[in-house]
């Protein structure tokens, strides 16, 4: 419940809206952020991701509705949610350049200086409930059924 409660996809979502509008407001070399065809093309990738994310939301959804049980797509979700957040989070400071460096009380803070916090707040999930390895481990051993990984005998 705690890992599927770290990815709502609607705060994803609105994050993806803001950074757009950022990308918008921002310029670099005299064109808009937008405009950038490097730039555009990071976006588009995450874009993707918001996506699936939310694809798979759903598909839990329709599991839960229908009294059915859907284990694979319930594990991905903090995996992904909290690393894809964090990379979102993250391009927004490289899309506003040096002021994606500002912290703290300053006039030229963008968003109230929460793309900052929450790239940091973001990194902490991705340990916190379980760290992205312990996850992945997760997934292999109960969702794909592969061989578990060797513990040490004990002495
Ligand atoms: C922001 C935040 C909030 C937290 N909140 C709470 C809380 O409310 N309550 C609470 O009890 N705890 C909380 N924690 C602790 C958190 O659960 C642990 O930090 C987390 O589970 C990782 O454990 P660890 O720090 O002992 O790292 P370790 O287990 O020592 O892991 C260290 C590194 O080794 C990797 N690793 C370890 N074992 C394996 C393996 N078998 N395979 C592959 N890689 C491995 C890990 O991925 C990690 O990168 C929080 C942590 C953070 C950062």
């Amino acid at each position: 419940h705690e890992r599927g409660s770290l990815a709502d996809p609607n705060v994803m979502q609105s994050r993806l809206n803001a950074l757009i509008d950022l990308m918008k407001a921002e310029t670099l070399d005299g064109s808009r952020v937008i405009d950038n065809p490097v730039y555009r093309d990071r976006l588009m990738a995450i874009q993707g991701r918001v996506q699936a994310l939310r694809c798979n939301d759903l598909r839990l959804l329709s599991a839960a509705v229908n009294r059915q049980s859907a284990p694979l797509a319930g594990m991905v979700v903090k995996l992904q949610g909290t690393e894809l957040r964090h990379e979102l989070e993250g391009f927004a400071v490289d899309v506003m350049g040096e002021l994606g460096l500002l912290y703290g009380d300053t006039p030229r803070l963008r968003g109230g200086g929460s793309w900052q916090r929450d790239y940091m707040y973001f990194l902490g999930l991705i340990i916190g409930g379980g760290t992205s390895q312990i996850q992945k481990n997760i997934i292999a051993e109960r969702g794909l059924d592969m061989p578990r990984e060797p513990k040490l005998a004990r002495a």
